[in-house]
């Protein structure tokens, strides 16, 4: 279902999330602008700009009408760089929720990661209601939960509802990240470790899958009505164990 009067901004529209989430609003006709440091389009209005500086985000949105942002940009993970993660996605999020909040956007769906909750330790049947660990794995999944947490307290605030996704390892056509770097691995012969007694699963999604995800996300952002949170709370009571 396409919402005729949503006007999307992609906040990281150029990576390989972002890619795959432009491709799915576009498929079922919806508007949309791409906001980013990296121009990847010419067929889709393009913000070229930095998320940490306010004034970029806030005049994408103004140009763009947005009414709705999904926001996926972050610094790969895996660098060595905790200012880096700590600036775009502390720093960049917090602005993104202010411009959002200024201009009257009235949905954010921000891309997290299943990183936020891992310290290390196996996760078996964990769900949304695990806290954060106190100690976090590393920079870049203590940042993504910060921005997390910024992104969920918001929601509320002048009239924004927030909503937060955790993927966990994402695949697909334009991946840059998970098989180069299995590929690496074994070009750089250090195949010869093994973490655990080879029975430890990972959770892996299609991109295809996590980005239509979000766009579902963002159709569900509404607000509430009593009616609806009783449902909810009906679901949440079978849904899930005391
Ligand atoms: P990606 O690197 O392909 O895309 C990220 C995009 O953000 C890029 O286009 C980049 O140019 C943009 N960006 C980075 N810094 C920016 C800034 N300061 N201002 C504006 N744009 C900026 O990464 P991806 O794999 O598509 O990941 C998308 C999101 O999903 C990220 O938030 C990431 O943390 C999250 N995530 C990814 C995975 C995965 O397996 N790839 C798993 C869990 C969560």
């Amino acid at each position: 279902m396409s919402s005729a009067r949503e006007v999307y901004l992609v906040i990281g529209g150029s990576g390989f999330l972002g890619r795959n989430i432009v491709q799915g609003l576009l498929d079922r006709g919806d508007s949309l602008a791409v906001f980013d440091i990296v121009q990847r389009y010419d067929d889709v209005p393009f913000y070229s700009g930095d998320i940490s500086d306010e004034v970029q985000v806030s005049q994408a949105i103004q140009k763009s009408g947005a009414t709705c942002i999904i926001h996926t940009a972050s610094p790969p993970h895996g660098i060595e760089d905790p200012a880096l993660y700590w600036k775009v996605n502390v720093e960049g999020t917090k602005a993104v929720i202010a411009a959002a909040i200024a201009n009257k956007v009235t949905k954010f769906v921000y891309t997290s990661s299943a990183g936020v909750v891992f310290n290390g330790e196996d996760l078996v049947d964990i769900d949304e209601r695990l806290p954060f660990p106190d100690k976090p794995m590393d920079p870049y999944n203590e940042s993504k939960a910060k921005a997390e947490e910024l992104v969920l307290a918001a929601n509320g605030s002048g009239g924004l509802l927030t909503v937060a996704l955790r993927p966990s390892g994402i695949f697909g056509p334009g991946d840059r990240q998970a098989v180069e770097g299995i590929a690496k691995v074994l070009e750089e012969g250090k195949a010869h470790f093994q973490i655990g007694d080879n029975t430890n699963l990972f959770d892996w999604t299609y991109v295809g899958n996590v980005a239509y995800a979000h766009i579902l996300a963002a159709d569900k952002l509404v607000p509430p009505t009593p009616k609806k949170e009783a449902e909810i709370q009906e679901m949440l009571d079978f849904a899930l164990p005391p």
